[in-house]
């Protein structure tokens, strides 16, 4: 819907970072959109600011940030930078729902963000997501996109007396069933944060001493950022220890996923002239990171078993 909000057109450029889930990608590729890749932080993994003007082209069309894990993107110099070339900011916030960047709720920086309720997420119906305008330049449209490319919203609303196709859109609206099932969630969304912030610290406090002596990085959060515990992550000195930890764990019978391949490394990056070395960052964290049991019913007892697995792993 962003795509298709901002009129994004074959022969259009739009930056995104390389160090993302394929739907930050694939919603502009879908309207003919060149995806180029920009390097992350080394701390934070999110969208490297310092790496974002020079990608800048008469082409570029939008800049999509995504708040790594829940942490807040660099977004007052994203903003200048964007601001000064007059170029939209997107937010792919799919981690960040009720983080927030220098007091301010992610999702509330870019002309518009987006939200996924998949399961893996903090906040889930299963699949699906929301777009958050906030612009209300864009409100009419997208009802229309939303609603298969017709004014059946204003129909609801009295203001007209039928509805009509008037152009492109889809079926992008959620079930009722489905909103039901997630609105309780958001009901509870200040017990389940706290819960999840619990679990995060509890993975923090037990892992520290370890990570340190054995120079594996944890989760780096600035002071500045107040993040959306969306999961918590180890990054190993090498892609051969990571998989040992892995496999390890899984011997354990602990699941320990890794993500993401780097799109501009993926088979479709490469085929738009992705190569190794354009965005070391990525591929470094790409080859690093093992990500540990996230989720609100686990119990402090299967956290303390993970923890022990990974401190009794020796490299
Ligand atoms: C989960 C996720 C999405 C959205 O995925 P969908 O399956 O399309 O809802 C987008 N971006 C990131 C970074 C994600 O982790």
């Amino acid at each position: 819907m962003t795509a298709l909000l901002l009129n994004i057109a074959p022969g259009d450029e739009v930056i995104v970072p390389s160090f993302t889930f394929v739907s930050s990608a694939n919603a502009f590729v879908l309207r003919g959109a060149r995806p180029i890749f920009a390097d992350v932080r080394p701390d934070t993994l999110n969208i490297d600011e310092t790496q974002i003007e020079r990608l800048i082209s008469s082409r570029t069309k939008a800049i999509v940030v995504v708040h790594y894990a829940g942490v807040g993107c660099e977004m007052d110099q994203i903003r200048k930078i964007a601001d000064a070339h007059h170029i939209p900011v997107i937010e792919d916030n799919a981690h960040g729902l009720f983080g927030y960047y220098r007091g301010k709720p992610l999702g509330t920086f870019g002309c518009m963000s987006t939200l996924s309720f998949h399961e893996t997420k903090n906040f889930s119906c299963g699949e699906g997501g929301a777009l958050l305008l906030n612009d209300l330049r864009y409100a009419e449209q997208a009802e229309i996109i939303r609603e298969k490319g017709t004014n059946r919203s204003q129909l609801f609303r009295g203001q007209v007396d039928k509805y009509t196709w008037l152009g492109i859109g889809s079926s992008y609206l959620p079930s009722d069933l489905l909103a039901a099932y997630l609105f309780g969630q958001l009901e509870r969304r200040t017990e389940i944060q706290r819960t999840r912030q619990c679990i995060w610290e509890t993975y923090e406090a037990g892992l520290w001493d370890w990570a340190y002596k054995h120079e594996v990085l944890l989760p780096q959060v600035p002071a500045h950022c107040e993040q959306a515990f969306h999961m918590f992550y180890l990054r190993m000195p090498t892609l051969e220890i990571r998989q040992a930890l892995i496999d390890h764990l899984r011997a354990k019978g602990i699941l320990a996923p890794f993500h993401y391949l780097p799109l501009h490394l993926s088979a479709a990056g490469k085929s738009s002239g992705g190569r190794v070395g354009d965005c070391p960052i990525a591929e470094l964290a790409s080859d690093q990171i093992v990500r540990l049991p996230f989720f609100c019913s686990i119990t402090l007892k299967e956290m303390e078993e993970v923890i022990a697995a990974i401190q009794d792993f020796t490299f």
